[in-house]
């Protein structure tokens, strides 16, 4: 099972802002604690409770400060150091306040922000340490002259096991629960590539890399309803001229050439608003958009020209030529009646010997 990466410092710059707090609370509780107990106490209870609370303070700032240093220079190991500095934190609270006496199960609290990592190292980590740290105090506690109770231990070690064994079992959770969260962005992604991929193929010609007649059509009606009304816009159809004495002669295969070497030219020379097409067999639309009548007939004169004068290398000698089909849109006649015209012009462009462009402007 994937693991998540080491040494997050994120969470480490928030668990050091949840160590101030905690130190700030114990300071501002016991500071409080003092002024409540002032009245009913004798005068040997504040000395004591300055005592424990200047020494408490102390060694808290210094672990502070130690933590610092260690995070500092030891980056690489620093959610081993904040481990061992949350459960010294808690130990000092143990050793130093009466209250806390014998609170060992408080060691289970570092455990605990040990499974913020989601490693079982640290988890395990902050068992080891925890036990390590409880047969300290213990021993402590006997040095101290307080009696140990063998029921006590047996607790505090149960607490510790259980809470590391609770642990394990949220962080395998957690993690079962990211693997499946990650597999099911995977999972998308594909089906969105997928998706995409199937939506192109549905929209371009596979030969020539145009968009294909279905396009075409779905892209001229959405023109034609959003585009502003005083928008020119115009449609050619580009008609190969013999273009099947080309495949008789030279083979189908050669056919396909041209037509690939045609949607090439259109891509080239057409302008990044212009959309060209593959009609269908060796048709071809170009859709312009916001250029005035002359502007396009000087565009499809430069793409005849082109083509003229293209090689064909499995063709010598033989010039690949074009009729071009051309008209306005008028608002005032619907889309059929326009294709109707350019096709009428292409027509007319063919009779009249190939190879030319002829145009109808609509008023
Ligand atoms: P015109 O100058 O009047 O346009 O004559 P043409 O020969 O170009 O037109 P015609 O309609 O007689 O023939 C078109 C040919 O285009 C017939 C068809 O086999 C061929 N064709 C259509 N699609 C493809 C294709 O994808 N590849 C190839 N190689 N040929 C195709
Ligand atoms: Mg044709
Ligand atoms: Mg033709």
């Amino acid at each position: 099972m994937e693991q998540l990466p080491a040494n997050d410092h994120i969470w480490n710059r928030k668990l050091i802002h949840i160590l101030w707090w905690i130190l700030l609370i114990y300071e501002v509780v016991a500071i409080l604690g003092f002024f409540f107990n002032l009245y009913d106490q004798p005068p040997q209870w504040f000395n004591s409770f300055m005592h424990v609370q200047i020494i408490t303070t102390c060694l808290q700032l210094s672990l502070m400060g130690a933590g610092y240093l260690a995070i500092h220079f030891l980056k690489q190991y620093s959610d081993f150091i904040m481990i061992t500095w949350t459960m010294t934190m808690v130990s000092i609270f143990i050793i130093c306040i009466p209250e806390l006496m014998s609170s060992y199960e408080l060691i289970s609290i570092p455990i605990i922000l040990a499974s913020i990592y989601f490693q079982k190292k640290y988890i395990f980590f902050a068992y080891s340490l925890g036990i390590v740290y409880l047969i300290s105090l213990l021993v402590c506690q006997v040095y101290q002259g307080h009696a140990l109770k063998p029921s006590d231990v047996v607790m505090s070690i149960t607490v510790l096991t259980v809470t590391a064994l609770v642990c394990f079992v949220i962080m395998n959770k957690g993690l079962v629960l990211i693997t499946e969260l990650k597999d099911s962005v995977v999972r998308e992604q594909d089906l969105l590539i997928r998706n995409v991929m199937i939506d192109r193929l549905s929209k371009v010609d596979a030969l020539t890399e145009l968009f294909n007649h279905r396009s075409f059509q779905e892209h001229t009606d959405h023109l034609i309803s959003h585009m502003p009304h005083d928008t020119p816009l115009e449609l050619a159809l580009i008609d190969i001229d013999n273009f099947k004495r080309i495949n008789d002669t030279y083979g189908h295969w050669v056919g396909d050439m041209v037509l690939k070497t045609i949607g090439s030219i259109l891509k080239e020379v057409l302008g990044p608003d212009d959309m060209s097409f593959r009609y269908g067999g060796e048709e071809f639309a170009v859709l312009f958009v916001g250029k005035s009548h002359e502007e396009v007939l000087h565009i499809c004169e430069k793409l005849m020209e082109t083509i003229r004068s293209t090689e064909i290398p499995e063709m010598p000698d033989q010039p690949l030529t074009m009729s071009i089909g051309l008209a306005s849109y008028n608002r005032n006649t619907m889309k059929k009646a326009w294709f109707q015209l350019v096709d009428e012009c292409l027509y007319t462009a063919k009779r009249n010997g190939k190879n030319r462009i002829h145009s109808h402007i609509s008023e």
